[in-house]
């Protein structure tokens, strides 16, 4: 038997999360076989009835990251831990109750949703799928009920999903996630597909459910508005790591790495004190490619204050005041105490 591990665990944790993928590729002409990191020791820490909110430009490693979470693939080193237990040591059994606590929203309920499958069927699957949680008899009923909480109308259950807006189309992702009364769900860019005005009314179900339900949100957004909006605590990724992550107004008030300087300044900010502090820093092109990521501290190649440490040495995730926050960079922000 294994020991118990101690109540407070926390829900779920990441420790040294890295994936590496084989590509192969052209180069020069001649076929060569690259690593990409697509992720590149993460440590997560998720707190019960809280929202963590992940954010980073396009290819930084957020869909590789939820995908591990989920344990939908394996890692190549580090593991994630459910209530401080190893999801990839489980038992079968207990992994399949335990994937059931953690449920994935994704982006574009255009391609996720079946678009042969009626409303109801796409919802309630997976009510027929774990078949011990609710019996059969009970699942038209659980079904509409999923529907209601999420805002759809029941009587629209047979229509199928190209006869429902891109907004409804998200609830019945979002109705489907909730089937097996999930803990967790990680939400990879929710409301990237959808119209502004449709998108406030999206990320406002998701806080009602939560604050219903005392559900935990990893939130994944390029978007750094939405997550302001919903997150307790924010995670800044670049090329495959975290180089910020504490508390929502210490990340964005006072920025510590130079990157999350730089993500901010191009977002309008709603508190007129901050505005006109610092103008926009616009960097200089993409980000590397995770093939080939620069040395010491990935970063380096952009960032207007690296110096010759930077390419030698890679920074590692630290307080540079106290509070609660952390960030991996040689030559931090000076944050006012
Ligand atoms: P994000 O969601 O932040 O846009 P992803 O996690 O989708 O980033 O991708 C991170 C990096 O990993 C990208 O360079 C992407 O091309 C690469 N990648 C993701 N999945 C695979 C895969 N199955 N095979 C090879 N490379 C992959
Ligand atoms: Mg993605």
């Amino acid at each position: 038997m294994s020991a118990q591990p101690p109540a407070e665990a926390p829900l779920l944790e990441a420790h040294g999360l890295t994936k590496h993928y084989r590509a192969g590729g052209l180069l020069g002409g001649r076929q060569r076989r690259t690593t990409v990191k697509a992720l590149d020791g993460v440590d997560l820490r998720l707190r019960r009835a809280s929202t963590l909110g992940l954010v980073g430009e396009s290819g930084c490693g957020k869909s590789t990251l939820a995908r591990l979470l989920l344990a939908l693939e394996a890692p190549t080193a580090g593991t994630v831990l459910v209530e401080g237990r190893n999801l990839l040591e489980l038992p079968r059994a207990e992994l399949r109750r335990r994937r059931r606590d953690i449920q994935l929203v994704m982006q574009d309920p255009y391609t996720s949703l079946d678009p042969r499958m009626t409303a109801e069927e796409i919802v309630r699957e997976p009510l027929d799928i774990h078949r011990d949680l609710v019996p059969k008899r009970d699942r038209p009923a659980r079904t509409r009920e999923l529907m209601e909480m999420v805002g759809l109308d029941p009587g629209h259950a047979h229509r199928h999903p190209h006869q429902f807006s891109g907004g409804q189309r998200q609830r019945i992702g979002i109705a489907r996630a909730l089937a097996l009364r999930p803990r967790i769900l990680v939400c990879d860019e929710p409301v990237s597909a959808l119209d502004v005005s449709i998108q406030a009314q999206v990320i406002n179900l998701l806080k009602d459910l939560q604050r219903e339900f005392g559900l935990s949100y990893v939130l994944i957004a390029h978007d750094l508005a939405v997550v302001r909006q919903v997150a307790d605590e924010v995670a800044v990724m670049y090329l495959g790591r975290i180089v910020e992550q504490g508390d929502r107004d210490t990340v964005y008030g006072q920025p510590a790495h130079p990157y999350t300087r730089a993500l901010l300044s191009a977002v309008p900010d709603p508190d007129p004190r901050s505005r006109g502090r610092g103008g926009r820093i616009v960097l200089d092109g993409d980000p590397p490619s995770p093939a080939e990521p620069p040395s010491g501290c990935s970063f380096h190649t952009r960032c207007w204050k690296s110096q010759d440490l930077c390419a030698g040495q890679r920074p590692l995730l630290a307080t540079p005041e106290p509070g609660r926050r952390q960030a991996a960079c040689h030559f931090p922000e000076s944050v006012p105490s």
